[in-house]
């Protein structure tokens, strides 16, 4: 797993680094193969319910919490954000499921292809009803659990998520399993920036292309309020003072730099002239999440660390 992660640090430099989207395809040819490796069959042994808001199962929580917290690692690196930015808000930022659900997703794919048929007819057998079937095979867990989480996804999806179909595309599972995710991210406190932007957990994403790395990493580090901005650096202590850094009495925030600050005209003005473009209201949310914005939104960002920083 070292070595591979290395793949993924020795580029992401945040300010000299390879763009997010190069740094998402490095973590999915190297590094994730090795978190999925075995995954689909002991995923579910993680919790007795599972769901993302559930229990751990005992024994299995110090080691999973490990792999959680690569995976969240990974998620900082691609964006190019400060560790300390919130895990959960960088994986909604970047449209990704949890790590959880994600190896979920391939274990409730290895079931549906049993359930299916597409082993053998014991098999089969086992992912039906193992209570009554004297040759229901072992390993209950998986059968057990992925069973009774993938008919709770089903409960609540318009398309039906045990069909065969889903082994072609699972684009409805993976929507399932976001709503579900989406749940739990209604009710998380905490990532309050993240939250203003992102409202939802869903695998809409966010451009991930860039022109400048210092634009980009600023701009998603602004997102994640733990970037370069005087407000984020004031409430983490770094900076005594959090007003604008161009003079103006007034707080350095999104809005102040986005919409406000005199210093950012012509960058407003390209932002203003590409909303009008693609038909979008003007505001701090379209600037940073959008994708069609992305790039003129980083000028910002490369104005504001070019400059009396
Ligand atoms: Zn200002």
């Amino acid at each position: 797993m070292g070595e591979s992660m290395l793949f993924l640090s020795n580029n992401s430099n945040y300010v000299t680094g390879s763009s997010p989207e190069v740094l998402q395809r490095l973590f999915q040819s190297y590094v994730f193969p090795q978190l999925l490796y075995g995954a689909p069959l002991w995923i579910f042994g993680l919790r007795e319910k599972f769901r993302y808001d559930e229990k751990f199962e005992y024994g299995y929580g110090e080691s999973w919490k490990k792999l959680r917290s690569l995976y969240r690692r990974c998620g900082r690196m691609i964006l190019g954000v400060h560790p300390n930015s919130s895990g959960e808000g960088v994986l909604v930022r970047l449209g990704w499921l949890s790590l959880d659900y994600l190896l979920a997703l391939h274990g409730l794919k290895l079931f549906l292809k049993l359930y299916h048929g597409h082993g053998s007819e014991d098999l089969q057998t086992s992912t039906v009803d193992r209570g009554i079937h004297p040759k229901a095979l072992g390993h209950g867990i998986f059968f057990q659990r992925a069973y009774e989480f993938l008919k709770y996804l089903n409960d609540q999806s318009d398309t039906d998520l045990c069909g065969v179909r889903i082994l072609k595309n699972d684009k409805p599972l993976r929507e399932a399993l976001f709503k579900d995710l989406d749940r739990c991210w209604q009710e998380y406190e905490g990532a309050n920036q993240i939250r203003q932007l992102h409202a939802h957990w869903t695998g809409t994403s966010i451009n991930l292309n860039m022109r400048c790395k210092i634009g980009t990493s600023h701009l998603h580090g602004a997102c994640c309020g733990t970037g370069v901005l005087r407000c984020d650096l004031y409430a983490s202590g770094v900076m005594v003072s959090d007003k604008c850094r161009k003079g103006c009495q007034v707080k350095e925030t999104l809005d102040h730099v986005i919409l406000g600050c005199p210093f950012y005209a012509k960058e407003r003005r390209k932002l203003i002239k590409e909303c009008e473009k693609l038909d979008l209201d003007v505001n701090v949310k379209n600037a940073m999440c959008h994708p069609e914005l992305h790039l003129t939104t980083e000028r910002f960002f490369v104005a504001l660390s070019a400059k009396n920083v």
